[in-house]
């Protein structure tokens, strides 16, 4: 048993404490004030060392909605006929990306549906390419396209890609098998199979979870972040799930935790990882906001580093609906980069411009091995 009054002194006296899944499943689900204060100083304290007071911004892309998955909590999964599918332009990729780096951004994230077609392969490579020299390698570019063979992860690295995105979502397999459809696309030792390709291929590696989807429990989100320590993962973007009405999941929607608990655990996920994980790059989720307009802010004062404004032209915004209530769908990107940098400012994080915001845990592996 985990004793709360030991806890809270723990994290008061020890500048780098130690703590053990028990311990970080009691800090999630405590409403235990004087703990949280604890808590969350300790969070911060640890990012200001390892990482300074600042916040990198990297530009969001939803290049395309296209999906061949069926992942059930999804709203663009690929039986859901509702969204209309679109997928960028080459050109429209590309402005994305001028818009991300004349604002100092240093990188941006293109995102989609996962397809595995040769010709959607060959784009991606191509894209990447053309952003190679466009901007001289000045622009980094974390991609997240799903699962997909060593062969194009290699291909995409070798063409500019140079950090990869792909949550594990839960880290119990059992668990794992009940959020998607039982058959070969969705299966769970594929998944981390590829996390451990993307490191082999030499990627930045980034994962992540989602935090208070129906039958999860605060166990079950601390053990989550325990394995994302063991897969010594360098960069992580968690946040809560949120029900999307045209999605099997949404049948489950009774065995919810309120939104409020969701966001409060969202948070709460990303101070622990700050503890677990001193020195990775934490992204402060775009779900937070969709239940709270500050819910973003709010990571980012208890340990996140990274911020993701949305550079997707508004009119595919709506299309890229994988939850509902999804925050910015009608804000052209010029709002949104300003109301950003005010959101960063007022809780005292200084917006690094100009710099790639590499992962310095990636730096430290590499040093060492
Ligand atoms: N197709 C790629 C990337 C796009 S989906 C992939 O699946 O890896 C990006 C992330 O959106 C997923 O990893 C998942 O964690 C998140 N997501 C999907 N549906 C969601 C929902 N209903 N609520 C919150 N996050 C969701
Ligand atoms: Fe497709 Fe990703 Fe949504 Fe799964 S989570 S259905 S892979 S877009």
């Amino acid at each position: 048993m985990v004793n709360a009054v030991a806890l809270r002194e723990k994290l008061i006296r020890e500048a780098e404490p130690d703590l053990s899944w028990q311990e970080v499943a009691v800090l999630l689900e405590s409403k235990d004030k004087e703990l949280e204060e604890a808590f969350f100083m300790r969070a911060k304290a640890i990012r200001d060392k390892f990482i300074g007071k600042k916040a990198y911004f990297r530009g969001l892309v939803e290049m395309s909605n296209i999906c061949a998955k069926n992942c059930l909590y999804c709203g663009i999964r690929a039986d859901n006929a509702e969204p209309h599918r679109y997928k960028m332009s080459f050109q429209e990729v590309m402005d994305a990306c001028q818009f991300a780096y004349e604002r100092g951004y240093g990188s941006v994230v293109l995102q989609s549906g996962e397809i595995s077609s040769v010709a959607f392969i060959n784009e991606i490579t191509d894209l990447l390419t053309a952003i190679q020299q466009k901007f001289d390698g000045r622009l980094r570019v974390t991609l997240s396209c799903g699962e997909q063979s060593e062969e194009t992860y290699q291909r995409w690295y070798d063409a500019g890609a140079h950090r990869y995105l792909l949550r594990i979502e839960t880290s119990d397999p059992e668990f794992y098998r009940a959020i998607h459809p039982n058959d070969r696309h969705h299966d769970f030792e594929e998944r981390v199979n590829c996390l451990r390709l993307l490191r082999k291929v030499g990627y930045q590696v980034g994962s992540g979870i989602m935090i208070g989807l129906p039958g999860q429990n605060y166990a079950a989100v601390a053990r989550d972040l325990m394995f994302l320590k063991e897969m010594d993962v360098d960069m992580v973007g968690m946040g809560p799930y949120i029900e999307h009405e045209e999605t099997p999941l949404w049948e489950r929607r009774d065995q919810l935790w309120p939104l409020r608990e969701r966001l409060a655990a969202g948070i709460k996920a990303v101070a622990a990882l700050r503890i677990l994980m001193k020195d990775i790059n934490i992204a402060a989720a775009t779900a937070l906001q969709a239940i709270d307009p500050k819910g973003r802010e709010q990571a980012l004062d208890v340990g996140a580093n990274v911020i993701m404004p949305n550079l997707t032209p508004i009119e595919y915004r709506k299309d890229y609906s994988l939850y509902e209530n999804k925050p910015c769908t009608d804000e052209d990107r010029g709002m949104c980069s300003v109301c950003l940098e005010g959101r960063v400012k007022s809780i005292g994080l200084e917006v690094a411009r100009d710099q790639w915001g590499d992962s310095i845990h990636y730096h430290d592996r590499q040093k060492k091995s």
